[in-house]
């Protein structure tokens, strides 16, 4: 067994004496020397611990990322199987060829400069949070408003025309819409319409919030940006936009009022089916939903317990 550091220390008291009484004799060279093997072992074991710590620290900060990485590319084959041909080390190839890398490696951005050129790992990094609104959202904090166009072009049409060939109606409450056929999102639509229509049998009182509907599809950019809106693919519905404001255009001073004036139950249901709400957004837009189900299915996995 290795004596102790105190026991050591206590080993130095003679050593002194020698020195001082009759300087350096056999029994204190010898104790010199074990002192020495003593340190330079103390020394190795140092240098090792280190050499293990700092491995330790390099697998420790590297996992998470590699893991989100994976986790997040095959979470978006997983979601947009039309879409998404492959898996690649450093991103994706999508089936109208284009690659898409995983991160980009230029300096820093601002988070404006995120919302106009996310790259995938932005698209995906913040949380969206599944439930009711019950605090005001960080300062950007706009989780699903980071979007990789040329992601969504190879999903959903790479301009208006190719957009406007794949949209289809959709009984939606007590009118019909248009909306995207491709990747499930015409189908995820009906199916909130069908599940809103039972919640209004039960509270009738939310019609109002909901309809008339304000719009689905139109090729355009978000107000006073270059960043096309999801309203362009056909994969994005405004509800009642006289009852549901926009932070443009809201003078007043309670936002978290507006978001929680704004019945859950049916962002729930949205959200049940693969949409997000435009109103859990600190630049928030109580009207709009929008079909990602890549963001609701990550937010489902993060919810849920460990297994
Ligand atoms: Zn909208």
């Amino acid at each position: 067994m290795l004596p102790s550091l105190d026991s050591s220390a206590k080993g130095l008291r003679p050593l002194e004496t020698h020195i001082s009484h009759a300087g350096v004799a056999g029994d204190a060279r010898e104790a010199i020397a074990g002192c020495a093997l003593w340190n330079s072992f103390l020394a190795s074991r140092k240098r090792t611990l280190r050499v293990v710590l700092t491995c330790l620290a390099v697998v420790l900060l590297s996992c998470p990322a590699w893991a989100d990485k994976t986790s997040d590319l095959e979470l978006l084959r997983r979601c947009y199987p039309e879409a998404v041909k492959s898996v690649d080390p450093g991103g994706l190839t999508l089936t109208d060829g284009v690659k898409l890398a995983y991160h980009d490696n230029g300096p820093p951005k601002t988070p404006e400069e995120t919302l106009d050129h996310p790259s995938l790992e932005d698209m995906l990094a913040q949380p969206y949070p599944l439930g009711a609104v019950t605090r005001e959202p960080a300062p950007e904090f706009d989780p699903g408003r980071r979007r990789v166009a040329a992601f969504f072009k190879a999903v959903y049409g790479h301009d208006a025309g190719e957009v406007k060939a794949n949209l289809t109606a959709v009984k939606f409450l007590s009118t019909t819409v248009s909306f995207n056929a491709k990747n499930g999102a015409a189908k995820a639509l009906q199916a909130v319409g069908m599940d809103l229509e039972e919640l209004l049998r039960a509270h009738p009182e939310y019609r109002a919030r909901l309809l008339p509907i304000s719009g689905t599809f139109a090729w355009r950019k978000v107000a006073a940006t270059e960043r096309l809106s999801m309203h362009s693919f056909g994969a994005a519905i405004d509800v009642n936009a006289k009852a549901n404001t926009y932070w443009r255009w809201y003078k007043g001073a309670d936002p978290l009022g507006l978001r929680t004036a704004f019945p859950a139950r049916v962002v729930e249901i949205f959200e049940r089916h693969g949409f997000i709400w435009g109103g859990k957004w600190a630049r928030f837009d109580i009207m709009h939903f929008e079909y990602r189900p890549e963001l609701i299915a990550k937010a489902r996995k993060d919810a849920a317990p460990a297994p």
